[in-house]
């Protein structure tokens, strides 16, 4: 009898556990696409128009790095840091470029916070595709703001339509945040 409720116990502290991932159901059709085709670098960028910049979420584009809104969110104003060079890992990358991108990640965070006022942030890099990067071959890092109980947030905007909305209004929203970075970087 014990046993058994041992074995409930554990099983629910699983459940309790998986529940508590964002979930974010669009990422499964992104990881698809990336694992089955090659495609262009989403980070290499041939123009920097401000049509272009908006179009592909980018918030900030200088000669070492940028800063970009991730099209397939693991939550609300999710952003993405990486160097202007198609480099896969950070030992590869110059001590500017370095410098830069450690300003960049401290920026970006004081500006979702001033902006969506999250709890919290996960913060990091996924080197290599067995890590879990779905563009393993330019290095980046995520910084994601967290709320209280939001592994809960995503169902609301489950559908590829209302998505794309959101991610053009997260856009609208935070691009007045990135307006002085050239500024704070100097
Ligand atoms: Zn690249």
């Amino acid at each position: 009898m014990d046993r058994q409720r041992a074995k409930a116990d554990r099983r629910s502290e699983a459940v309790q556990r998986r529940d508590q991932r964002l979930w974010a159901p669009w990422r499964s059709s992104y990881l698809a696409r990336t694992r089955s085709t090659p495609q262009r670098c989403i980070f290499c960028l041939r123009r920097l128009g401000a049509v272009q910049l908006s179009r592909r979420l980018i918030l900030y584009a200088g000669p070492q790095a940028l800063v970009m809104l991730n099209r397939y969110p693991y939550n609300n104003g999710h952003l993405m840091v990486a160097p202007r060079r198609h480099v896969a890992s950070p030992e590869l990358l110059s001590r500017a470029e370095r410098t830069t991108i450690a300003d960049l990640v401290a920026y970006a965070v004081e500006r979702l916070r001033a902006a969506l006022r999250p709890a919290a942030f996960n913060v990091g890099a996924n080197l290599g595709r067995a890590a879990g990067a779905g563009f393993a071959d330019h290095m980046h890092w995520h910084v994601v703001p967290r709320w209280e109980g939001d592994t809960n947030f995503m169902p609301v905007i489950a559908s590829t339509r209302v998505l794309s909305q959101h991610l053009e209004e997260s856009y609208a929203l935070l691009a007045p945040h990135f307006k002085a970075i050239e500024t704070a970087l100097s």
